[in-house]
């Protein structure tokens, strides 16, 4: 699905991306773990073109979409993503930031995005919140907002980056099971956290991410269990 070649992305002398290699099959869920400022946020940005690579290439369903004839807005609406700070349109409700894209795009009609949304709504538990207001809604209810959002345009890979992270506490396991039940229902993912048991629970592979370069990968139980590099040891010893 996914199939990234030597990506690197300067911010003027600033390399912080130096040659990423990673392939990504329909249906895995690919976890980025990493010390911070080690190019998670970029590397997953690049992914979908936020952040355009200074290097290499970045192929999503055999198109490359690092070559500036490709369509990236079509692609794009086949990538959700979800951010730490939420990103919901403030001035719109909660229904309104669910249908908006869809119909925008012309991908629905307004009946049909405002059944999917009800749909989408109830199965997170929060019908009762669709017409209320970003700032009405505790932190949780945003992100789990923000992940139907992405999941209305229908998306064949979610990305995350840090989901979790701007949560008091006690709400992050209400956000960590909505992606556990998109994990079993086979959507392919690319999740980056600082939740270790999500990590061993969920993911099909773990990525080590330091200074800008994957320096390991591995199922979870060996990513965890038989770390092999010294700088990811030390990362287990610190957040273990
Ligand atoms: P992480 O998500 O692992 O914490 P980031 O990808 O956010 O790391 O950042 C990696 C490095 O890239 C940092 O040194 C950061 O300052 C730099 N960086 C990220 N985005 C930008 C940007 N838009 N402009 C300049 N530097 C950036
Ligand atoms: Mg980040």
């Amino acid at each position: 699905m996914i199939t990234v070649k030597n990506l690197q992305k300067s911010f003027g002398g600033n390399n912080v991306l130096k040659g990423i290699d990673i392939t990504i099959q329909k249906g895995e869920k690919v976890v980025v773990v990493g010390p911070s400022g080690s190019g998670k946020s970029t590397f997953l940005r690049c992914l979908n073109l936020l952040e355009v690579p200074t290097g290499g290439e970045v192929w999503f369903e055999g198109q490359n979409i690092t070559d500036p004839k490709t369509d990236i807005n079509k692609l794009r609406q086949k990538m959700g993503m979800v951010f730490q700070q939420f990103n919901l349109f403030p001035h719109l409700s909660v229904m309104e930031n669910i249908t908006l894209a869809p119909v925008k795009l012309k991908l629905q009609t307004q009946a049909q995005a405002d059944e999917q949304a009800q749909r989408l709504l109830a199965r997170i538990g929060l019908s009762d919140k669709a017409h209320t207001y970003p700032n009405q809604l505790s932190g949780g209810q945003k992100q789990r907002i923000a992940i139907v959002r992405a999941l209305a345009m229908n998306p064949d890979v979610m990305l995350f980056d840090e989901p979790t992270s701007a949560l008091d506490p006690e709400m992050v396991g209400e956000v960590l099971e909505v992606m556990k039940e998109l994990a079993h229902e086979g959507m392919t993912m690319v999740v980056v956290t600082h939740e270790m048991g999500f990590a061993r629970e969920v993911a099909t592979r773990v990525l080590f991410m330091d200074n800008g370069q994957i320096l390991e990968e591995a199922p979870p139980e060996r990513f965890f269990g038989a770390p092999k590099n010294d700088r990811l040891k030390e990362f287990l010893s610190k957040v273990l």
